[in-house]
């Protein structure tokens, strides 16, 4: 039974195609994180999802329902915390989630009893009382998630939930979307932070240029992958140059199976290899080579190493390319004007 299920969404803003024809399920009751660089489509997602947004193409089932022709409903069931923090700054956190309520028609009696567990579950305490505009941006995160919370949605959707918070507001987030998985909320959440999915995800799914590329249990796909990372560089700060001839004379080596280019890490080189009796015959080869060693290390499979694997590049990589681009354009822009 899944909570969540898009069949091939297309998405396109004018020439720009968000989505190509993404299918994801989310199963009932799991805790799923949608992993993706900047610009990979996770909000159109989601918003097509929480019935924010008409996709081009496409199915969207949402807790049970046609979500395109039963829009109403399938808002009844789910809570969505967006990126942009919604909150009024006139308002106090109390008289705001309050309202919240009332939208929902729950009874006064219900709303205090829901906002006092809220308030101690998500630490709120001492300023849920005073008003919104002289909150910190941790403070509205949590205001804006306890008022998703509110009308105890049987799933809860989450568009990058922690970026940029204070350590204190991320481990009450974290700590609150653990206990609604236990008690048997679906919560699904988008994220770019691969410690984010490592510490929450039962579930999760790789987004990419506005296709789900790997989906499966966190540590399943690890396990798929099979063989050890290596990280190596033969200096400190290498350039292009020097690391494609390195990769070259690596690639043919006994037991090597994967040699990716790390542009973020100073062109620092990642090696898939079958296990660590590969190790003295890349020191035996660099040692004959013009190359001197200057570091190595070796690891089991991360998350970042399904996503190399997925996508030919680092999570890291993918953004600073997408943040060129971004760059690129305005250059362009300002140089026409
Ligand atoms: P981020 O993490 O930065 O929010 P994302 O993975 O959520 O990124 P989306 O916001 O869904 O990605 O964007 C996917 C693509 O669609 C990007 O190229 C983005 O620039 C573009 N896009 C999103 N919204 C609009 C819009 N309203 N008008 C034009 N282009 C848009």
């Amino acid at each position: 039974m899944y909570s969540v299920d898009l069949e091939n969404l297309c998405k396109s803003y004018g020439s720009i195609q968000a989505l190509k024809g993404l299918t994801l399920k989310v199963p009932h009751g799991s805790l799923y994180g949608l992993l993706g660089p900047n610009g990979s489509g996770k909000t159109t997602t989601l918003r097509i999802l929480c019935t924010l947004l008409a996709p081009d193409a496409g199915k969207v089932s949402v807790a049970g329902f046609d979500a395109l022709k039963n829009p109403r409903l399938v808002r009844s069931q789910i809570g969505y915390v967006a990126q942009e923090v919604a909150v009024d700054k006139i308002l106090t956190g109390n008289e705001l989630l309050k309202l919240q309520g009332d939208l929902y028609h729950l009874q006064a009696d219900e709303i205090n009893e829901r906002i006092e567990d809220l308030t101690k579950r998500l630490d709120m305490n001492t300023w849920i009382s005073r008003r919104c505009g002289s909150y910190s941006g941790g403070m509205k995160r949590r205001l804006d998630l306890a008022a998703g919370l509110l009308h105890r949605p049987q799933l809860l959707v989450l568009d990058e939930p922690t970026v940029g918070l204070d350590i204190e507001s991320r481990t009450a987030i974290w700590e609150l979307l653990l206990e609604l998985k236990a008690q048997g909320t679906t919560v699904l959440l988008s994220s770019h932070y691969l410690e984010e999915i490592e510490a929450l995800a039962d579930q999760m799914a790789i987004i990419d240029g506005g296709c789900v590329i790997a989906q499966g249990a966190p540590d399943e796909l690890k396990k798929e992958l099979g063989g050890d990372r290596v990280t190596l560089r033969v200096r400190e700060f290498s350039n292009q140059d020097e690391s494609e001839k390195v990769r070259n004379l690596l690639l043919n080596l006994d037991g090597v199976r994967q040699v990716v280019i790390n542009r973020a890490q100073g062109f620092s080189l990642n090696l898939v290899v079958d296990d660590e009796t590969v190790l003295p015959r890349l020191r035996s080869e660099l040692d004959k080579s013009p190359f001197e060693l200057f570091a190595l290390s070796h690891s089991r499979p991360s998350l970042d190493d399904v996503y190399l694997q997925a996508t030919g590049r680092t999570l890291m990589d993918a953004e600073l390319a997408i943040a060129g681009q971004r760059d690129i354009k305005l250059e362009n822009k300002q140089a026409m004007r």
